[in-house]
Parts: structure tokens; C-alpha cells; sequence
């Protein structure tokens, strides 16, 4: 369906918990969600209630996130009952990757069709003071079997911090030489103390773009995507762009969130959300006009300026 500023909504981001295996120094740096807390987020029936109403009112493309989504034991039963649902033609999941050796084959017969990978550094220290102790090998074990499991295009998700991996910048598009791999720069968001404290830190990709003659421009295929692709000449992968700090996507964005303790916030800059858990609780009869009014109220645009801050860190929404 249309929001009120005529967006066509298709996208749900799901976080299915706060959880995380890694403290990644701009999202969770002190751990919080490592931490054994009580765990209420909803359960593989109630998302599958909500997929079935945002079903109703037009989403067809979930994206499972976090938190850490592999941290869910129940993980394949949410995403096997989501990808029964008729009208859904997509569901990703975006991961950190330490689990995912183990765990990719069972993720695929569930029904998960793609996977974003997080990454920062191809150095093994570098990637350990970045994520607050993880282990890079993991990680590069868990994208070779997203690879050989054909579970393709593998995007590669990387947030750069300067003087911390800005370095790594062209050993990370080399990845894309003989592999089907999207490497994504995403700029630092001030979600959470380190994005905010760090907002001279942002690495702008229009920069990096401007230094790279070798990069050619791929026309747009996805509206919807919030990234823009370029390829080195030759090349088997992609390299994106996503750059909310310099260029508002929003009004192309086409997406909402769902937040694993049953929040619905419909722009990730913005800290409107609605708590859809009673009504879930409830059953209520007008569950499905509930969403309905939810989607049709989606902000206009996000609110990252100087002043902004989030009510939430970003493994409590769904990156
Ligand atoms: N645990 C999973 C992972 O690591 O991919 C999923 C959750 S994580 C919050 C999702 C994405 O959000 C990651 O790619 C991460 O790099 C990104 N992210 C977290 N905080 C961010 C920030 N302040 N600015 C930009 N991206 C951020």
C-alpha cells in the first residue's frame, strides 16, 4: 500500500532479538545486549501474525535482523513459517556471520533466500577491536558457505570509521574480483554514543567514489534499494554505496521495522513507534487496520542531524 507520501511499502526488517554474540565499538560497545538479559521478544507465531497482516497491506520482502538473529535458537521455525506465508517473495537475513557455517544449510531449507554479511576489517586484530573480540575467521568461513551454498548475490555490509578502517577501502572491493559478492559501504550512523560522538569520523562515500576512477556506475534496477551500485571494470561482484548521511534516500525508502519486543518503527531516524503487542496479545479483530494506519503514517524523512538522538541503539531496532 501507499503512505501518506504516496511510498510504495514493501519491506519489513524484522529484528527477532536484542541479543548479540559481538560488541561492535559503534553499536554495542559495552556489551549491553551480550549480557544474559531477559529475553521478551515475540514469538516465531506472533511474527508470524504480524508478516501475515503487513502481507495484507502489501509488504512482500522481509529482512531478518538483530541483535545477532542466529542467536535464536527457534530461528529456522521463524523463518520457515514466514516464507509459508502466500505473497511473500523475499526474505533475507543480515548477520554478523560467526554462526554461519554451521548454521547456513539449515537457514537455506527453512526458506532464507539471501544474506548480508556485517565486515569491517580484513584484518584479523583490527576485525577483533572493531567487534569487541570477534573472531574474522568465522566470519570469512560463514560467507565461503553463504558462496558454495549459492546463496547469491552475498552482500557484504561494512561501516567505515576514519583512522580506523578507512585503509581497507580497496582490499574490500578486491573481494568483489572473482566472487558474487556485493561489498556495501554504509556511512556511520549516530545511532548510539559512537556515532554521535563521532560524526567527524563519517567517511563520505561520494569521496571515495571521486578517488576511484575505476569504478563504473550501474544504472538502478531496485528504486527501492537504498544502495548505489558501481563495478570495477572486469569484475565479478558489485560495490555499493549507501549513504544516508550525505544523500536522503527517504523518499524512495520503502520500508518499515518491526523491533523484536513487538515495536513497529517505520523510519529508522525518527523514534515514532507504535507498540503492537497489546493488540497482538489481545488478537484483536482490527489487528490488520492497525498496521494499515501504522504504514500510512510513516514520517516523511529521517531526523540524523546534528541534534538527533536515537532512543534506541541500532541492535535494539534491526540494522
Ligand atoms: N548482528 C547482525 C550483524 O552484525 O549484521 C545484524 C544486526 S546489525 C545492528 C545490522 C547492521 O547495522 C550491521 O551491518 C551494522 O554494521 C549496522 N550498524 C550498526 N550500527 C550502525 C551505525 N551506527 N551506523 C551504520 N551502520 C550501523
Amino acid at each position: 500500500m501507499l503512505d501518506q507520501y504516496g511510498r510504495k511499502i514493501e519491506y519489513m526488517r524484522i529484528s527477532v532479538t536484542q541479543k548479540c554474540n559481538l560488541k561492535c565499538i559503534y553499536c554495542d560497545p559495552d556489551g549491553e545486549n551480550c549480557k544474559d538479559s531477559k529475553d521478551d521478544s515475540l514469538t516465531p507465531r506472533e511474527f508470524e501474525k504480524v508478516v501475515r497482516s503487513m502481507v495484507e497491506a502489501g509488504i512482500k520482502k522481509i529482512r531478518i535482523t538483530g541483535g545477532e538473529p542466529l542467536l535464536r535458537r527457534d530461528i529456522c521455525e521463524i523463518i520457515y513459517r514466514i516464507s509459508e506465508i502466500d505473497g511473500i517473495e523475499d526474505i533475507g537475513m543480515t548477520t554478523n556471520g560467526i554462526q554461519l557455517l554451521k548454521m547456513a544449510a539449515d537457514l537455506k531449507a527453512a526458506g532464507l533466500h539471501r544474506l548480508n554479511i556485517s565486515l569491517d576489517s580484513l584484518k584479523p586484530e583490527k576485525f577483533k577491536f572493531i567487534t569487541g573480540g570477534g573472531d574474522l575467521k568465522k566470519t570469512m568461513a560463514g560467507i565461503d558457505r553463504a558462496l558454495s551454498l549459492g546463496m547469491t548475490p552475498v552482500k557484504i555490509n561494512t561501516v567505515l570509521i576514519k583512522g580506523i578502517n578507512d585503509d581497507e577501502v580497496d582490499d574490500l572491493i578486491e573481494l568483489t574480483r572473482d566472487r558474487p559478492i556485493e561489498v556495501r559501504f554504509i556511512e556511520l550512523m549516530p545511532m548510539g554514543s559512537f556515532g554521535e560522538d563521532n560524526r567527524d569520523k563519517i567517511i563520505h562515500n561520494d569521496d571515495l567514489i571521486a578517488t576511484r576512477p575505476g569504478l563504473q556506475y550501474l544504472e538502478r534496477t531496485d528504486k527501492g534499494s537504498p544502495a548505489v551500485y558501481y563495478q570495477m571494470a572486469g569484475y565479478t561482484g558489485k560495490i555499493g554505496f549507501i549513504s544516508p548521511m550525505t544523500h536522503q534516500f527517504c523518499s524512495d525508502c520503502n520500508r518499515i521495522r518491526l523491533t523484536s519486543d513487538g515495536k513497529i518503527r517505520p523510519c529508522l531516524g525518527n523514534n515514532g513507534e507504535v507498540d503492537i503487542r497489546e493488540a497482538l496479545d489481545l488478537k484483536a479483530d482490527n489487528f490488520n487496520q492497525i498496521v494499515r494506519q501504522i504504514i500510512l503514517d510513516k514520517p516523511k524523512g529521517h531526523h540524523f542531524g546534528a541534534d538527533f538522538t536515537s532512543s534506541r541503539r541500532m541492535n535494539m531496532i534491526g540494522g
